[in-house]
């Protein structure tokens, strides 16, 4: 018996979104547009929160093009 334990899906996280750093100029548009607050940016390397909805806005503003979902 394994006591029963459930086990946890979330397909959330199966996606993880990335940043590439060959692109990103660090002009910090997606930090102060993420309706999350999820992303942030810790010496010029930016990292995305938990708290990231996956709704793609700030892979559409970019400028640079330099953000993307990876699976
Ligand atoms: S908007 Fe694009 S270029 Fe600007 S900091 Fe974010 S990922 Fe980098
Ligand atoms: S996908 Fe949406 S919620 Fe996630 S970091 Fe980008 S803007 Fe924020």
């Amino acid at each position: 018996m394994n006591g029963g334990r459930p086990k946890e899906t979330n397909i959330l996280k199966v996606i993880d979104m990335k940043v590439s750093a060959e692109r990103c100029h660090h002009c910090g548009a997606c930090v102060g547009s993420c309706p999350q607050n999820a992303i942030f940016m810790n010496d010029f390397v930016l990292e995305f929160g938990d708290a990231c909805n996956r709704c793609k806005r700030c892979i559409r503003l970019c400028p640079a093009g330099a953000i993307s979902e990876e699976g």
